[in-house]
């Protein structure tokens, strides 16, 4: 079955709610994405995590099957980021982000990782997703997510970078500030006319839209009593939407991009539900696609 490749962050986060708060969880953006592609197709893992990274946290990762020969382990402390949520738990603001050994980290592709037919550049500096991109061989589709510090500080390669990718996902507020405008539609046909063929917008409790240059689709997000950890929810979406993607082969059949985004929902709704990677650690296959026929049931007219 097709390989996919996430190059990103392994954290401990400091994670902080109005109602709960949690110090030194795992997180990271490769570890969310990975416990949830990891369902549909095998995971090979490119990061990089300090000596004081747990040989448990590692296990959770391998126990879900995830290669993790293109992982590092360095003298010095792991990436820790520090976040708060208000009661609208739609953005976090970040109270403190400390590098590490992921500072001055430069991904080093394994050989035996350069022929992955899938790609998630997780969020990180768009010159390290270029430098990553350039090692892989051909691969089939190659999707990306950032933040709006990239965009603030590292606008010319992200844009540069977003001209090479399949798929490009990012949160509707960082879509409006990439393009400058109050107008998502404007902002999908600018980021589109960048070069992707894909952009799905993340819009927290909203959903996620999908943008191609045929049109647009709708998705509400999967309906859940509580809301723990948005945490994640993102990296975690694309790990169900890359994984989805990867399981078909690719994504020439329309109807499957817009099923990619529904198992993305799926995935992140477990994400939310407990705090690190709790939630979607625990999800099964089964369980995503119980929840997958019930949003179904959820839209169908
Ligand atoms: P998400 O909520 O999906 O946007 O992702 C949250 C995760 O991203 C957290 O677990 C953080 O450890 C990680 N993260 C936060 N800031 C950065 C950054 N500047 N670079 C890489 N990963 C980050």
């Amino acid at each position: 079955m097709s390989s996919i490749l996430v190059v990103g962050s392994l954290a401990y986060d400091d994670v902080r709610t109005p109602v709960a708060s949690r110090d030194g969880v795992l997180g990271g953006a490769a570890s969310y994405f990975s416990m949830a592609a990891s369902l549909y197709a095998p995971v090979r893992l490119v990061g990089v995590v300090g000596d004081d990274f747990k040989d448990g946290d590692i296990a959770r990762l391998r126990d879900r099957g995830v290669d993790l020969g293109g992982l590092e382990r360095r003298q010095g402390t792991s990436f820790r980021w520090k976040g708060t949520y208000d009661f609208a738990l739609d953005t976090a603001e970040t109270i403190n982000t400390d590098l590490g050994v992921f500072g001055d980290w430069r991904p080093k592709i394994p050989s035996a990782f350069v022929d992955s037919e899938f790609v998630f550049l997780a969020n990180i500096d768009p010159v390290i997703q270029l430098a990553t991109l350039e090692q892989m061989r051909r691969p089939k589709v190659v999707a990306l997510d950032t933040m709006n510090y990239w965009i603030d500080h590292s606008r010319d390669a992200l844009l540069e970078v977003m001209a090479k990718v399949d798929v490009v996902s990012i949160n509707e507020g960082e879509a409006r500030q990439l393009c400058n405008t109050f107008k998502l539609a404007h902002a999908a046909r600018e980021i589109l006319a960048l070069g992707p063929r894909v952009l799905v917008v993340k819009r927290g409790e909203n959903g996620a839209t999908l943008f191609t240059k045929e049109g647009a689709f709708w998705a509400p997000a999967y309906p859940l009593d509580e809301t723990v950890d948005p945490t994640g929810a993102g990296d975690t979406f694309a790990g169900g939407f890359v994984g989805y993607i990867a399981e078909c082969g690719g994504f020439e059949d329309p109807v499957s991009l817009r099923r990619a985004v529904l198992h993305g929902t799926v995935c992140a709704s477990f994400a939310v539900e407990r705090f690190s990677v709790d939630g979607i650690g625990a999800a099964d296959r089964a369980a995503v696609d119980a929840r997958y026929k019930a949003l179904h049931d959820l839209i169908r007219v």
